[in-house]
This record gives C-alpha cells, structure tokens and sequence, in this order.
C-alpha cells in the first residue's frame, strides 16, 4: 500500500502516504479506519482548520496513546501559522493530553519552508507552497521532494568509457549536478493550483469537489477541469488523483469514469477518488 485515501467533500478527507509515514490532513475518522497503521505516522500536514481536516486528530492523538502499539513513538503535526481554527485545537488537545507517553510536537509553517526527512536513501524534504481556500482561513498545499543526481546535460553524449575514463580522473563531482524531483504533491481544498507551484511532480492530489463547473455557486475549490488543467500545466508526470469530490456526485461517477475525460491526449493517469469509500493504491 503506497497511498491510502479517504475524502467527501465537507465530511472527511485524509490521505495516508506510506513512503514517507505522512499523514495530509486527519479529517473525522482517520485513526479508525487506519487501525494500527495510526502507529506508522511519523508526521502529519495539514492543509488548514476546517473540520473535515483537523476532526481526526482528537482520536488519533488518543489512540496513538493506547491502543496496542508502540505507544512511546513521536509524532510531529504541521500547519499553517496563523490558523485561528488550528490553534484552538491545539488548545484542546494539549489541555486533554497532558500526560502522553510520546513527544507530541506541534510546528506551525510558512509558504516556501521545508521539513527535512530522515531515514531516507536520497535526501528527502516536504515544502509548503501557497493555496488559496477561503479568505478567512489560512491554507497551505506541500510536495513532498527528493533530491537526486543527473548526468549534466553537457555530457550527455558521453561513452560509458569516456564517463568512467573521467571519474577515475577525479572529476565524478564535475560530471553531475543535483536536481529536486517532487514525488508527490498535495493541495488540500485549493482552488486551481499554480502550477509553478508542482511543477513536473509525479503525483497530485488536487481538489475535484466539483465535476460540473455550473455547481459551483462562488469562487470555491475546484473544478475536474480545472484539476486536469493544473496537473497538465504543471507537467504531473504519473497521476492525478481528484480528491474532495462533492457526494452529490455518488451515483454519476461510475458513469463519469467510463465517459472521462480525452485520456488518451494527457501524460498522466486520472482517478476520480469515490466520495465516501475508502481507496488504496499499491
Ligand atoms: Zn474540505
């Protein structure tokens, strides 16, 4: 299991990214459908304070303290600063919390800052990037990057004789640069992303509450096709998953897959997360 997702739009959404151990966002029910897996959570993103968001973290806090499971295993919870709603849950929590076994930490993030993952072959980060949501809620999206070598695209057309006479020469460093792939990125309940913002990413969750523009009543989240327009802009590599669907659409969305959308003209895979069931990837 590589992703784990569940999210209705309004009730529920939480994704479980297993690579890394993060869970984004912990709406109402998150701890009871992940089981003991609550215990694999290194870290936890939040995208903003709105319930169906941050609902699952009174359980999840809870269960991480007693269930059967390594009860003594920190667990770190990242947010938007300045999020009024965030910051009253922390109050809760922190009140009906004070003898836990494990270290509870709480960080609050800015647009452009970066959390350094461990235990990782690669050097591994997680970067907030700027959404936009409500004007009376701060909210934050994040990608989750890895930092890898490549050929510099001078030496290209290089032999593997010519690449490995130049190594033993010392010049290994010279003959590649760095470059940060995104391997996953996440927007929360955005309207339409920047895609400069997830550029060339290998997978993105992007809101989707809407299949039908003319349903929506304002300037809210987004459309399916605005969702497959970011992700092509933004050149998503592998799949566009579209998450927050309105269950207004339950019963359509058999239909909508099968009729879709032009797939064979995009790079990517699209899936339509069904509101209110849970869905693994592999
Ligand atoms: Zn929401």
């Amino acid at each position: 299991m590589r992703l784990l997702m569940y999210s209705k739009a309004l009730y529920s959404t939480w994704i479980y990214y297993s690579a890394d151990r993060i869970l984004f966002d912990a709406g109402e029910g998150a701890s009871s459908i992940l089981g003991n897996k609550s215990f694999a959570i290194r870290r936890i993103f939040l995208s903003h304070g709105h319930a169906d968001h941050i609902s699952g973290l009174i359980g999840l806090v809870n269960i991480r303290n007693n269930a059967m499971g390594d009860t003594e295993k920190e667990l770190s919870v990242y947010y938007p600063k300045d999020s009024y709603l965030i910051g009253e849950m922390i109050k809760y929590i922190s009140r009906t919390n004070r003898r836990l076994d494990y270290h509870l930490e709480w960080i609050p993030l800015a647009p452009g800052d970066r959390v350094e993952l461990l235990d990782c072959q690669m050097p591994r980060y997680v970067e907030a990037f700027p959404t936009q949501h409500v004007s009376t809620e701060t909210s934050l999206g994040y990608n989750v990057v890895e930092v890898r070598h490549r050929l510099k695209p001078q030496f290209a057309n290089l032999s593997q004789e010519e690449i490995v006479a130049k190594v033993k020469a010392g010049e290994r460093a010279a003959l590649s640069e760095h470059y940060h792939q995104k391997l996953f990125s996440y927007g929360g309940d955005s309207v339409a992303i920047k895609p400069a913002y997830i550029a060339d990413t290998e997978i993105l969750c992007h809101d989707t509450t809407f299949l039908d523009e003319s349903d929506r009543k304002e300037y809210k989240h987004a459309t399916l096709a605005e969702a497959i327009a970011c992700a092509r802009n933004a050149r998503v590599k592998k799949e566009l998953y579209c998450f927050h669907i309105s269950s207004r659409y339950k019963a359509q969305l058999r239909k909508l897959e099968l009729a879709g959308v032009p797939m064979e003209e995009l790079d990517f895979r699209v899936t339509l997360i069904p509101p209110g069931r849970i869905y693994s990837v592999d």
